[in-house]
Formats: C-alpha cells, structure tokens, sequence
C-alpha cells in the first residue's frame, strides 16, 4: 500500500506530458492547415526578403561597395549637375587670359620687341589659341560612342548590368551619363562629357594644347611677372605713406589736411589706375597658368603614358589587378591592346602615312578614330581574361 501513492503521481506526470504533447501538435497542425493562399503569400514575403541581400559573391567589397553606394550616387549626382559650371568655368578662365594678352600685351609686343620676336608669339599664340579652342569644341560635342541597344551579332564580353544590354570590349558604364560607352577612359567634369573612343584624341590633343600654352604664357609673362610683383610691392608702399600723413582736429573726422599742412601733401601718384590694372592683370595671367600648367602637365603626363601602353583609365586598373592575379601564378599577362609604344600613337591619333603627322597631328583635323569602337583587331580575347 505505500507504494500507491507513487504509482499515482507517475501516473499523473504522463497525463501531464501526453496532454502538453498533444496540445502541441494540434497548434503545429493548424499551422499548417492556414489557407494556402496566405501560405503562399508569406512564402514570397520571404523569398523578396532575402533576395535583397543574398548574394552568392557577397563579400567584404560588396558590402563596402553597398555602403558607399549612396556617396557615389551623391558624386555622381552632383558631377551631372555641375557639368555646365565647370565648362562655363574653363571658358571664362581661358577667355580672360585671351583678353589680357590680346588687349594688354599684344601693344606692347608690336610696340617694344623685335621682328623675329614678334612673329613667334603671333604665329605660336595663334596656333595655340586654334589648337585649345577646336579640341574643347570636339571633346564636349563629340558623342563618346555607345553599344548598340538592338539585336545583333557583335560579339560581347559581358552584359551590363544596369543599361540590360551586351557589353562589347572595353565598354564601361558611366553612372553619370546613366549609359554604355566605347572604349570609356572616364567621365570628365571639365567637359561635361564622357571621354570614349571617338573623342578620346579630342580630349588628349585639348588637354596637351592647353598645358602648352600655359607653359608659354607662363615662361614668356615670367619677367613681366616679376616687374608686375614689385610695382604691386611699391602700391603698398605709396599707399602706406600716404596713410601716414598727420591730420588732425577736425580734419581727422572729415578725413581732409588741416590748412596748416600743406606742404606735407602727399606726392602725385607714380603709377595711373590704368597701370594698377595692367600689373595686376599680369600677375593674375602668370599665377593662373603657370597652375595651370603644373596640374594639368601632370595629368597630360599620365594620359600620354596610358595611350602609349595601349591602355584607358579604368584598363589601367584591371590590368593592375590582372597582372597581380597572374603573378601569384607565375604568369605574365600581356595587355591585348596594346600594339607596341609607337603604334598605339599612330592609332590613337589615327596616323596612316607620314604626311599625316602635319595634317592630323600638328594641325586641327576631325577625322574618325581606327575602328568602330564595338571589335577589336585583337579579338576574340583569349577565355582566360577578365571581362573587361
Ligand atoms: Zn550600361
Ligand atoms: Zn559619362
């Protein structure tokens, strides 16, 4: 008998467990009885849920790309919208040095230098001048070149992602112009325009024309410079005399001599307002280009060694980054464009016979570039490459 009360509370402790047991599958069961419509639903819920973030090469890079994104967007934004500015800008700036030097040095050249000096900076001022003007209006009207957008049987080496269209070698997109360009080096500012394959010599020839009349102007205005600084230097001093002139009594308030300092009146002015302007005007000329002439020599220095490698901008990158990967095999990778250092210029400014060194290179020329931009003479790239 003492062991009744024992068996009774086991026997209750199964009850217990069989009744939460069964209370639990009747709850999973009518989960799963819920109406197949709304099962449906939530399936998809979330199927889009996680479709937002999955990805099968998600990364660190990724997620740093993803992150970024709203900055770049925010650049890529603000660049669109600035473009007209920047253009305005270097017309402005190159049009004030054209006035300087057509309304306050040309007189003084035809008036004080000699003959042959005369006839340098006309003939190589004026060359200058047609050579920045043609390649900026080329660069900024010239269409970069794009893929086209309809069937066709051009080969491809990839698929863009945001245009939905065949990508042919060395096409890229520029989220600026929101499309596909040929041959795309990158989106310039200063010309609110993407530089692709068929303005890619406007832009070089333009960037290098400027850089050598920056160089000019800065060379040749180099001792106007100087004497322009120190008659700036002797304003100041003149300036400063005349601040110094003892005034008092009611001429302090009214700012004019008391009568019994006349002899203390200040000398008459070496230099006119006119003469203010012409010195300041050189040394806004000489400051101006010769900045000019280090930043943008810099970049022209780049470009040239680019174009003589057979490579864009952005090719440059990849190859970079394609070198490293073949080393680490112990490969060498060969650039599939580049033709060797003198052909890549002959191409690139589109040089046939010899004759063509004056006529297209020397002189302003609006032929097309080699080639259509969508094939390549090198193609097919070898299966090994990286999509480019
Ligand atoms: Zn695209
Ligand atoms: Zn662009």
């Amino acid at each position: 008998m003492p062991r009744c009360p024992t068996v009774l509370l086991v026997l209750l402790r199964w009850m217990h467990m069989h009744l939460w047991a069964r209370r639990w599958r009747c709850r999973a069961g009518n989960n799963n009885r819920l109406p197949l419509c709304v099962q449906q639903r939530w399936a998809y819920f979330r199927l889009m849920v996680r479709s937002l973030y999955y990805n099968s090469l998600t990364g660190s890079d990724v997620i740093m790309d993803s992150l970024m994104e709203p900055v770049f967007w925010m650049v890529d934004l603000m660049t669109r919208w600035f473009g007209p500015v920047f253009v305005g800008l270097v017309v402005v700036l190159t049009s004030s040095i054209l006035l300087i030097a057509y309304v306050g040095l040309l007189p003084m050249v035809l008036s004080t230098y000699s003959l042959p000096w005369i006839a340098w900076h006309i003939g190589y001022g004026h060359w200058n001048i047609v050579m920045i003007v043609f390649h900026y209006y080329k660069a900024i009207r010239t269409a970069p070149g794009y893929p086209p957008r309809v069937k066709n049987d051009l080969p491809f080496v990839s698929v863009c992602k945001k245009c939905i269209i065949p990508k042919p070698a060395r096409t890229h997109h520029c989220g600026i112009c929101n499309a596909c360009v040929l041959k795309m080096d990158h989106h310039c500012p200063w010309l609110n325009n993407c530089v692709g394959h068929f303005n890619h010599r406007y832009f070089f020839c333009f960037c290098l024309s400027l850089t050598l009349g920056c160089v000019y102007c800065s060379i040749s205005g180099r001792n106007l410079f100087i004497d322009a600084y120190g008659a700036i230097e002797r304003f100041k001093h003149t300036d400063l005399e005349k601040s110094g002139i003892p005034v008092t009594g009611i001429g302090l308030l009214i700012g004019i001599l008391p009568p019994g300092q006349s002899t203390y009146q200040t000398p008459a002015p070496l230099y006119t307002f006119r003469d203010k302007i012409f010195h300041k005007s050189i040394i806004y000329m000489w400051v101006l280009t010769s900045t000019v002439a280090v930043a943008l020599g810099g970049l022209t220095i780049w470009h040239a060694m680019l174009i003589s490698r057979g490579e864009t901008s952005i090719e440059r990158h990849i190859n970079n980054k394609e070198t490293e990967r073949k080393a680490k095999r112990c490969k060498v990778y060969k650039n599939p464009f580049n033709y060797g250092r003198l052909n890549n210029w002959k191409v690139f400014l589109g040089v046939e016979k010899r004759s063509h060194w004056l006529t297209r290179v020397l002189l302003p020329s609006g032929h097309a570039p080699s080639g259509n931009g969508l094939t390549w003479d090198l193609y097919p790239i070898r299966k090994d490459m990286m999509p480019v």
